[in-house]
């Protein structure tokens, strides 16, 4: 079967038939799945980064760990950080449909925000590959901490509150550039990736790596890919299928049909 590179050439329904013959299917989320929900993608038109180069500073372990200014800046953007009060949207809530219809083995969200759980998929076959920030982290006892407490420091005047235990540097439990992944949950996407029959990559630019191989493993396993963003990626002329348009119209579209 020919690679079908050409955006919506591929039908819902059709799509919905790889679903529903599949064994094993793995989602990949990124930022898109929840710009729907109030929560700015990166690198999309409206992209925090893209308003803002400088922002990008705040991800990045160099300038996080070296600049004193980029730690303050950073608890300050967590403070307002839309998601502690975004609701999950039509999409998050058609995956967690797509899982009670038991067709979702894995879901991998390179996202930070929790918007999965909350729309009910099931926490254990989540894989957060970025990380949370409903939790802090030091970066050097390694302890970890709820990000509200750290953030009670902060609303009383901490500007970039340390860690209590000793005195190191305290970040959100997030990945940040430059920083690497936890391994063991890596390794579990990767196993994941591997073993599915339909891999669909959803709100994401497919840019960041090493999640950006998920996609490659599940092809060279033999799986089928399906893509649904909002604007092109790297990846498209390699899926079978590929969708544009918003994720909270064509997720519930699609997972009826499976
Ligand atoms: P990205 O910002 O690089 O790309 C998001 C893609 O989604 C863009 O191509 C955009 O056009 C598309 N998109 C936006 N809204 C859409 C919609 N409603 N329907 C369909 N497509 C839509 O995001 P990324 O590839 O996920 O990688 C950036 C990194 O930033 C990730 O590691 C992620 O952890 C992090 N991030 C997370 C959040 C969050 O937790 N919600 C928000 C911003 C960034
Ligand atoms: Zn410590």
């Amino acid at each position: 079967m020919p690679r079908m590179a050409e955006p919506d050439s591929v039908g819902l329904e059709e799509i919905a038939g790889w679903l529903r013959a599949a064994q094993s299917v793995v989602v990949l989320t990124g930022a898109g799945i929840s710009t729907e929900s109030g929560i700015p993608d990166f690198r999309g038109p409206q992209g925090t980064w893209t308003k803002d180069p400088n922002a990008e500073k705040l991800s990045n372990l160099h300038y996080y760990m070296t600049d004193p200014e980029v730690r303050v800046a950073s608890w300050q953007a967590r403070l307002v950080h839309p998601a502690w009060t975004a609701e999950p949207n039509a999409g998050h809530r058609a995956l967690a449909e797509l899982e009670r219809k038991g067709y979702v083995d894995t879901l991998v969200t390179q996202n930070i925000d929790g918007l999965h759980q909350k729309a009910g998929s099931s926490p254990d076959r989540v894989i957060e590959i970025h990380g949370t920030m409903r939790e802090v982290v030091c970066m050097s006892c390694g302890e970890r901490a709820p990000m509200q407490r750290a953030l009670d420091r902060v609303r009383s005047g901490e500007a970039d509150p340390p860690c209590r235990t000793c005195s190191g540097v305290l970040k959100s439990a997030t990945i940040s550039f430059g920083q690497s992944l936890v391994a063991e949950d890596l390794i579990r996407a990767e196993k994941a990736a591997q073993d599915c029959d339909v891999f669909l990559a959803l709100g994401t630019m497919l840019t960041v790596y090493p999640v950006a191989y998920l996609p490659q493993r599940a092809l060279e396993a033999g799986a089928r890919l399906v893509i649904a963003n909002a604007e092109q990626t790297p990846f498209d002329g390699q899926a079978d299928a590929v969708l544009r348009g918003n994720l909270g119209d064509l997720l519930p579209g699609l997972v009826a049909l499976v």
